[in-house]
């Protein structure tokens, strides 16, 4: 039995695994290079070996090294998670040599499904329907031209060895047929030491849909429903839902029993996924196994309610599957949103940095973020740039989307740019809220998506330029340099969607600030707190993330993060022109009381006039220790902002 795993692996899929070892009560040795000592799965673990320094081939990808520490450590089993040396079978083969159990499955099996040529010539022979294409051993560069031509463009190149998209290129016609061979074999051979390549017909507008399957070593094996993977960027997914929608029924079954044929021609045992190319004519066909767990499993355990590393385990202790296929069922519906460090901006490159700041959406049953990061922690050059998940269900597709959506509205990643407003966009344009998916859904949408960039809503400006004001308000919401005498009137301009808005704000008392948006004038009361602030309207009250440091001010709004460069902000000056004497109504409002009288003698801050304003008092202080002049207003009158109430005279010295 497995008491104790190491898990080669780090980043959120290695915390994945701590966590379901945890709850089965199996201790955990997490593995780590340099970068990665304070990292979360470091931390999560019951022990921690460092590998060595960061690139993976000295740390995460060193078999050697792993191995000998899992012997040194007496572990009974090691999780690869996915990625690494999840794949490759000979490790797998190492583990067994060593009497460590490697969860997943055989070295035969990873090696079967490894090419994707040598895969499709065995589901071929298992009769599961290939996509049309040549997927033989000629590599001649002129046969694999006539086979394009014989088959129609377009075609698509792929190489053999590939994954993550690389060494891929869609053909369109003859000319371009010869450069893109070169190119994607290149890219083959630096990605993956090799550079044997498939032609296939490319499908202009499927669905990618997988099936989850899962064997064990008694000859039973169950399928776990599908995942609709269409939603991707360059071949790579994006956004991942389970079931997939508007799929016949007919056709679910059709496909995971295809899937289990798939497995049962290499005798799988373990998790594995099987990937289809959905058409839009109904038929589908075998793209390729991936035989290990997926990034998107967990919208697979969401539907069917089982922990998938559970599972593995179960099969790796050599018991039979928890479950058998008539005990399954889908409920409900599940999305998950991939939030990478990048920049959708400049061409989604990856960006790295310090996370000065993260604040994930509240964790409920029905939402779960997985995450390797916290705040502290850098993001650096050498691993993927993926740092967490978000995980959502719902009842049915459109209340799990909204969850989606409002979940990724709550999330708060500073220090870094992300996808997250991409994916808020992405997650709300049209096509995808109707379900219409095809793997070329982001390409086709692109301008769509990216016009989908909400405009401002008054209250959100609002909130922008009540974040802005704040800046007047220090932390114990008293004011500084806010003088009662003054309406104080600024000039404030900020960036937002890479537009400049300039706006004026009056600062009426020490929170309450008037600003016109679209031409209506709004007062709001702001309550600043350590991480959010409060803007209060006559009719609302709206509470919004926010994160400040020495360059910026962020601010979640629906829309996703509103980043104020702080060098953008013109503070502009206070309107001096009031006499320093002059006590003046800070907004409209009514007299409630007058608490001086004329002549009467006053100290400085002592309460002169307390008036009130969207069912708010407002007390207006001396601003030094004088004689009340004039006073002309009496309680229950009712005045203007800015106008003149009470005149002070300085003590003489
Ligand atoms: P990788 O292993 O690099 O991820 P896959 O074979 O899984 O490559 O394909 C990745 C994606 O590329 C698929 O999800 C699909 O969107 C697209 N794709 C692959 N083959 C075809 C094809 N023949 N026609 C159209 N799109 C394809």
């Amino acid at each position: 039995m497995i008491n104790k795993i190491l898990i080669a692996n780090r980043g959120e899929i290695a915390c994945r695994i701590i966590r379901t070892a945890a709850r089965l009560n199996i201790k955990t040795v997490a593995v780590y290079s340099e970068v990665d000592a304070n990292a979360l799965h470091v931390q999560m673990a019951d022990e921690a070996i460092c590998l060595g320094e960061a690139a993976a081939s000295k740390s995460y990808l060193n078999t050697a090294l792993i191995i000998e520490k899992a012997i040194q450590y007496n572990v009974d089993a090691i999780h690869p998670g996915y990625g690494f040396l999840s794949e490759n079978a000979e490790f797998a083969q190492v583990c067994q040599e060593n009497n460590v159990t490697f969860i997943g499955p055989s070295s035969e099996a990873i090696q079967a499904m490894g090419s994707k040529s040598a895969a499709k010539t065995i589901m071929e022979a298992a009769n599961v329907p290939l996509v049309p294409g040549y997927h033989g051993n000629e590599q001649n560069p002129g046969f694999l031209h006539k086979q394009a031509q014989a088959m129609g463009y377009p075609v698509l190149l792929k190489a053999a060895a590939g994954g993550g998209g690389k060494g891929m290129r869609q053909v369109w016609s003859d000319e371009e047929f010869h450069s893109a061979l070169i190119s994607a074999k290149r890219e083959s051979l630096n990605s993956f030491g090799d550079d044997h390549m498939l032609v296939e017909k490319y499908l202009t507008q499927p669905r990618h849909i997988e099936i989850q399957i899962f064997c064990d070593n008694h000859g039973n094996g169950v399928y776990l429903f599908e995942r609709d993977c269409s939603i991707q960027r360059r071949h790579q997914k994006v956004i991942e839902e389970a079931p997939a929608p508007n799929f016949p029924s007919n056709v679910r079954t059709a496909m995971g029993e295809a899937a289990l044929k798939a497995a049962h021609a290499i005798n799988y045992t373990g998790a594995g996924t099987v990937e289809f190319l959905y058409d839009t004519d109904g038929s589908f066909y075998f793209m390729e196994m991936n035989t290990r767990l997926q990034v998107e499993h967990p919208v697979t355990e969401f539907i069917t309610q089982e922990d998938l590393v559970e599972w593995q385990i179960i099969v790796a202790n050599g018991l039979p599957l928890p479950k058998s296929q008539t005990q399954l069922s889908i409920s409900g519906h599940a999305f998950e949103a991939r939030i990478y460090a990048e920049d959708p901006n400049n061409e989604f490159l990856p960006s790295t940095g310090k996370i000065e700041h993260l604040i994930t959406p509240k964790i409920s049953p029905f939402v779960r973020v997985d995450t390797g990061i916290q705040t502290g922690d850098e993001v650096s050059i050498f691993y993927d740039p993926m740092v967490a998940k978000l995980i959502v269900w719902g009842e049915d597709r459109n209340k799990a989307l909204s969850l989606l959506i409002n979940s990724l509205q709550q999330f708060m990643l500073c220090g870094i740019t992300s996808n997250i407003d991409y994916l808020i966009k992405l997650a709300q344009s049209e096509p995808f809220v109707n379900a219409e998916l095809s793997t070329d859904y982001i390409e086709r949408h692109n301008k769509l998506i990216n016009l989908e960039k909400a405009p401002l809503l008054p209250e959100q400006q609002i909130a922008i330029l009540g974040i802005i004001s704040a800046q007047n308000i220090s932390e114990t919401n008293e004011l500084s340099g806010y003088r009662v005498n003054h309406v104080v009137n600024k000039a404030y301009e900020y960036t937002y969607n890479q537009e400049t808005f300039s706006f004026e704000v009056q600062q009426l008392a020490p929170c309450l600030f008037q600003t016109k948006v679209s031409k209506v004038s709004y007062t709001f009361e702001v309550e600043k707190h350590d991480s959010h602030i409060t803007i209060i309207t006559p009719d609302s009250k709206l509470t919004y993330a926010y994160y400040e440091n020495n360059k910026c001010i962020y601010l979640q709004i629906q829309s996703g993060m509103v980043c104020i460069e702080k060098a953008s902000i013109d503070f502009g000056t206070a309107d001096e022109s009031a006499s320093a004497g002059d006590v003046v109504a800070p907004m409209n409002g009514n007299v409630v009381k007058v608490m001086v009288s004329q002549n009467e003698k006053v100290k400085k801050d002592q309460v002169l006039i307390i008036i009130e304003a969207m069912k708010m008092e407002h007390s207006l202080k001396a601003p030094f220790s004088g004689v009340v002049k004039e006073c002309r207003v009496n309680a229950g009158d009712t005045v203007e902002g800015n106008e003149l109430l009470l005149t002070l005279l300085a003590n003489e010295q």
